[in-house]
């Protein structure tokens, strides 16, 4: 770390305005969800001198809403994503804020964890690796010279900092370092249709035994046996039993089966595709319950659209709540127990790289020679709140996540990782999942890391097959019968 250096913004050609600082570290990751903190522990622990910058609060992104963290087994229940995120989850399971694997019967296999603990736990693994972890920091403008990123302005309350690296990683969710940097971007189709956004909240004291007991009585209300892996020859009847049989509240409702369905005809609900239920907390008895929708096609972008948008979700979050209090057994003495951090964006930019993933290869459960992580969710793309695309991968198998998805196409020293990784809109609605989150950051904080150790101004001088050593032994999963 280095003070304001006159001779830095010089060399740069820069005239700072202002006050500022510079620090220079070998690797900044910028955001601190799934993919960031992925890509920070990896690069810190392949020996790089890793910072991390988050615009929050916290770290964790969409890993502290209490969402089901899917993506990291795949329908068949077979893990494809370990390494870093087997490491997060051994944290949580640690501090017993950890639950799975568990089916829901539908399409996936998923994991769940108390996200409360999870803010501890993810702390305590970047600091394990000495990560240099930078809250309430924005990136706000970037330096790039000859096609190379050179530094990033990051905005704190008191000062401006120049962070200059060897190399960088956009784990923003948004791709706001690589738009910034120029790189080409795609945001919906020509259709212009975005995802809608939603907001996640828990209940407590949910009990188990009566929810159950309801849903292995009321089959026709539920969302099962979505795809032929799962399904397996079963009635939807045995279906639901099974999840009876596993003990643990993973529930989708369905939006027109008689339970939410009479209940939105009524005038109970709003119209919604589906009420869905996931544990959090067994100490707790909470749940996290996602239900909520805004589809006016908003830009996660633009700040006051979605500031807009958020009291209309917070009145669907208490209508939910009460809904489920009255009418679903095992919630009449619940309470209330918190709202996700921040509102949930589903699609914003997807940062076009040297491959670009399509829906295509992922529903096929596609191999890749390049692989450097793997996918499972089936292709899932809300569209006006009511209708769902729901693909589910060929077999209950997995999709290969090529190393070019993470490079956009005019920088040598950025790499991406995330929710805006390149992919076509269609694959964007599997890869999108926290499992490929931690997936993908986790390859890209190994390749960055490896780029500084050998000298790479250019992370296209990396040859993926060491790459794919690196992440085997860092427990990554690019092969087998998945
Ligand atoms: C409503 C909803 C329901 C979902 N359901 C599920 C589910 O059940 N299971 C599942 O696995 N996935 C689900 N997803 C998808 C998944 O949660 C996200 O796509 C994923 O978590 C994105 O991870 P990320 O690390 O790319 O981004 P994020 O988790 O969004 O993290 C990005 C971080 O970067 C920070 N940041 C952004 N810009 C800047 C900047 N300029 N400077 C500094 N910091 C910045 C942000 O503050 C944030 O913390 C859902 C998503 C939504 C919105």
């Amino acid at each position: 770390m280095v003070d304001s250096s006159a001779r830095f913004f010089r060399s740069k050609g820069i005239a700072p305005m202002g006050s500022f600082t510079h620090l220079d570290y070998d690797v900044a990751v910028i955001g601190g969800g799934a993919a960031g903190v992925g890509a920070a522990i990896a690069a810190a622990k392949t020996g790089a001198r890793t910072i991390l910058v988050e615009a929050g609060p916290m770290f964790g992104g969409e890993l502290l809403s209490g969402m089901s963290i899917d993506g990291v087994l795949n329908g068949r229940g077979e893990w494809i994503v370990r390494g870093v995120a087997e490491e997060i989850f051994a944290e949580c399971r640690k501090m017993d804020g950890f639950i799975g694997p568990l089916h829901d019967f539908r399409l996936i296999c998923y994991v769940c964890c108390d996200p409360e603990v999870m803010k501890i736990a993810v702390a305590r693994v970047l600091s394990r690796y000495g990560v240099t972890a930078v809250l309430y920091t924005q990136v706000t403008d970037v330096v790039t010279k000859d096609g190379a990123l050179k530094a990033v302005v990051l905005t704190h309350k008191d000062q401006r900092t120049f962070l200059s690296a060897r190399h960088f990683i956009d784990a923003s969710g948004d791709g706001d370092v690589a738009a910034m940097a120029g790189a080409p971007a795609e945001i919906s189709d020509a259709k212009g249709e975005l995802q809608p956004i939603s907001l996640m909240f828990r209940m407590s004291g949910v009990e188990n035994g009566p929810l159950l007991e309801f849903v292995r009585d009321n089959a026709t209300s539920l969302a099962v046996g979505e795809s032929e892996a799962v399904r397996a020859g079963r009635t939807d009847e045995e279906l639901a039993k099974a999840i009876y049989d596993q003990g643990q509240p993973t529930v989708f409702f369905r939006g027109n089966g008689p339970f939410l369905g009479g209940a939105i005809q009524r005038g109970e609900m709003f119209p919604t595709a589906l009420i869905m239920i996931m544990p959090t907390s067994r100490a707790r008895k909470e749940v996290c319950v996602n239900a909520t929708r805004v589809a006016e096609n908003i830009s996660g972008l633009n700040a006051l659209d979605v500031s807009r948008a958020a009291p209309v979700l917070m009145d669907q979050v208490w209508r939910t709540a009460e809904f489920l209090k009255k009418n679903c057994p095992g919630f009449e003495n619940a309470s209330f127990a918190g709202l996700a951090p921040r509102v949930g964006i589903r699609e914003t930019r997807r940062i076009m790289g040297e491959y670009v993933l399509t829906g295509e290869e992922a529903g096929a459960a596609r191999k890749h020679p390049d692989v450097i992580t793997k996918g499972a969710h089936h292709i899932d793309i809300h569209q006006d709140g009511i209708r769902q695309v729901r693909i589910p991968i060929a077999n209950g198998g997995s999709y290969d996540i090529p190393f070019g998805c993470l490079i956009p196409k005019t920088i040598s020293n950025l790499l991406v990782a995330g929710r805006c990784i390149s992919t076509d809109r269609i694959a964007n609605g599997t890869t999108r999942m926290m499992g490929q989150c931690l997936g993908t950051g986790h390859a890209a904080g190994t390749a960055a890391a490896m780029c500084v150790d050998a000298g790479y101004d250019d992370v296209r001088q990396l040859r993926v097959a060491g790459l794919q050593d690196a992440l085997r032994r860092q427990g990554a999963v690019l092969g087998g019968t998945h």
